[in-house]
């Protein structure tokens, strides 16, 4: 096989504890999850799930131990940040039932859902896509994955993220609105899971705008915390 140019890199992620690392296929994201986050940004927290997407290459790997650069986007004057636990897919399927979800999954990590809050407002109130205010470069800063096995009581875990040593955002991901097995069972009723996705599970309260030199420090307790500097 000959390419017209060179193709891009396999994005991945580095694994806890294992040389290899995980390929990433898609990046899912669940809006709206945690109830008190949908009630901040004006709806009651009732509604089905529902799914945006960000393209794989808006990954951004922060290691262990390190300090992450995050680039401050163009075209937005409103950077937040929306912390969140993230689930590695690692078999896929389509028509998952809720109570087989638990199988498919290969980790978890912790991930932030970057959003240019004033693009996306823009686009909702023209009912037009979220792309811009979501999917954009840099979008998805991620740290390391834990195999599911040595990753503790996901389902109850705390999440935290903090600005510059203040907290921000503070919940446990027992407050999903719809839990990881049951997003599992309705994302795959709309697109066949392939190994390699990866599901951004939606953020709890307190979400907020970002600027220049600040440090987001956020986790899930269990998983490896994520830390970057916006530069
Ligand atoms: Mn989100």
């Amino acid at each position: 096989m000959s390419y017209v140019f060179s193709p891009a890199p396999v994005v991945s992620v580095p694994v806890v504890g294992r040389g290899e690392r995980f390929p990433v296929h898609r990046i899912y994201c669940v809006g709206r999850n945690y109830e008190e986050h949908a009630k901040e940004m004006g709806f009651t927290g009732r509604e089905p799930p529902f799914f945006f997407m960000k393209p794989a290459d808006a990954i951004v790997v922060v290691n262990a131990g390190e300090t992450g650069q995050l680039p401050y986007p163009s075209l937005t004057a409103n950077l937040h940040h929306e912390i969140e636990l993230v689930v590695a897919i690692g078999k896929g399927g389509k028509n998952i039932q809720a109570a087989d979800a638990l199988a498919h999954i290969y980790g978890y990590a912790v991930g932030l859902d970057m959003t240019r809050r004033d693009l996306q407002n823009d686009m909702k109130k023209q009912g037009r896509p979220w792309c811009i205010g979501k999917g954009f470069d840099a979008s998805a800063p991620i740290g390391p994955i834990t195999p599911a096995a040595q990753a503790g009581d996901v389902v109850n875990a705390p999440i935290w993220l903090q600005v510059n040593g203040a907290d921000r955002q503070r919940s446990t991901v027992a407050q999903l609105i719809w839990n990881i097995a049951e997003t599992i069972e309705h994302l795959s009723a709309a697109w066949e899971l392939q190994p390699g996705d990866l599901i951004y599970t939606g953020t709890p309260e307190g979400v907020g705008a970002v600027v220049r030199g600040d440090t987001l420090e956020g986790g899930v307790e269990g998983l490896t915390p994520l830390r970057l500097t916006v530069v």
